[in-house]
């Protein structure tokens, strides 16, 4: 199989980043752990798409940010057998620039497209007869000269992957024949990624640590990997090398790692909800307007995880948070006093 992480897109993350997921990436299903509903269909999808020989129908993988959608999609591909393209909305700013990744497609090969969301909308028309019929219109010569033609596309698959899913447009909602939602990890199936990641680390690590590491990760693969690399440091400097469950609370308490695994955010919209609205309910675009923060991405991106872990909860009046979030930031609800808070 081909695998092209060239056309490579997230300038936020770093390089050294990069080569590290890349390294942990499950290659196949059986690596894959959780999202059991959306694995077991996708293979389902696959094995019959690889007995007609046909391409895999279009693809949707949103959710959010962390939870294997590229690696969900190159894991499609390997188990195809064929080429794997990777790209993303706003890298293509141009139909041209979406006519050069078409055209260089081989038969049933799998073309991702990160952060779908983002493509320009004459881009987005542009992929519609793409998806449908195979078929491109380009332009040749300029001037007076100019003229289109059509060309005929290879058949391929198209996998779109968004934490907005909000935001697409339904014309290309409705070209994608399969849509699957990706769910945040349960504590063990984090545990045993963890485990895994270890493994190919070389790091020995037993399972108790792991655990220690899966609740603080946001229900988030990626924030467990990453959380990982630096206990593993820890455990190198100030520990025997080994990860124990002692040195994964050290260093999980010196990196400052919110005990339930909750970021920044998570904690600043807690906090705003209880100190601004005494603990709701309140309208999420009031709590958006309050954070400065779009109401489409606080409800898609970070409420999720807050309503699965229970800190939050929606009403028919609005949100509210729970005793939970209450204990979690210190503030005590009963002696409540909002003048405290400005
Ligand atoms: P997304 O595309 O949704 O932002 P990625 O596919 O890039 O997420 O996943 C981030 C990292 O988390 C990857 O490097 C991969 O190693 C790891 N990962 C994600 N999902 C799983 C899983 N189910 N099992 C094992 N590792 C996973």
């Amino acid at each position: 199989m081909q695998e092209d992480f060239d056309i490579h897109r997230d300038a936020s993350r770093s390089d050294n980043d990069t080569d590290f997921e890349r390294a942990l990436r499950p290659r196949r299903f059986d690596d894959f752990s959780g999202q059991d509903k959306v694995v077991d269909n996708l293979r389902v999808f696959v094995q019959a798409a690889r007995m007609r020989g046909e391409a895999l129908d279009h693809l949707l993988l949103y959710g959010p940010p962390g939870l294997g959608k590229t690696t969900l999609s190159a894991i499609i591909a390997n188990e195809l057998g064929v080429g794997f393209k990777v790209t993303s909305g706003p890298v293509l700013d141009k139909p041209g620039d979406l006519a050069g990744i078409l055209t260089s497609l081989e038969e049933n090969d799998v073309l991702f497209i990160d952060e779908i969301h983002r493509l320009s909308p004459v881009v987005e028309e542009y992929l519609y007869s793409a998806m449908e019929d195979y078929r491109i219109d380009i332009m040749i010569d300029k001037g007076p000269g100019a003229r289109s033609v059509q060309l005929t596309l290879s058949p391929f698959t198209l996998i779109g992957a968004t934490t907005r899913s909000g935001l697409l447009t339904s014309p290309l909602r409705a070209r994608f024949g399969i849509p699957c939602h990706l769910e945040y990890y349960d504590h063990e199936i984090l545990e045993r990624i963890i485990l895994r990641s270890a493994r190919l680390l070389g790091v020995p690590c037993s399972a108790e640590a792991a655990h220690e590491v899966a609740l603080r990760s946001r229900g988030t693969p990626r924030i467990a990997n990453r959380l990982l690399r630096r206990v593993r440091d820890f455990a190198m400097v100030k520990g025997s090398g080994h990860i124990d469950p002692e040195i994964a609370r050290y260093a999980l308490e010196a990196l400052n790692i919110d005990r339930y695994g909750l970021d920044e955010i998570d904690n600043k919209i807690l906090r705003t909800i209880i100190t601004k609205f005494r603990g709701g309910p309140v309208g999420l675009s009031t709590i958006a307007t309050a954070l400065g923060e779009d109401p489409g991405t606080v409800e898609e991106v970070y409420e999720p995880f807050l309503i699965k872990e229970g800190f939050i909860k929606r009403t028919p009046r609005g949100r509210e948070v729970t005793d939970l979030a209450w204990n979690h930031l210190g503030i005590d609800r009963l002696g409540f006093d909002p003048g405290l808070f400005g």
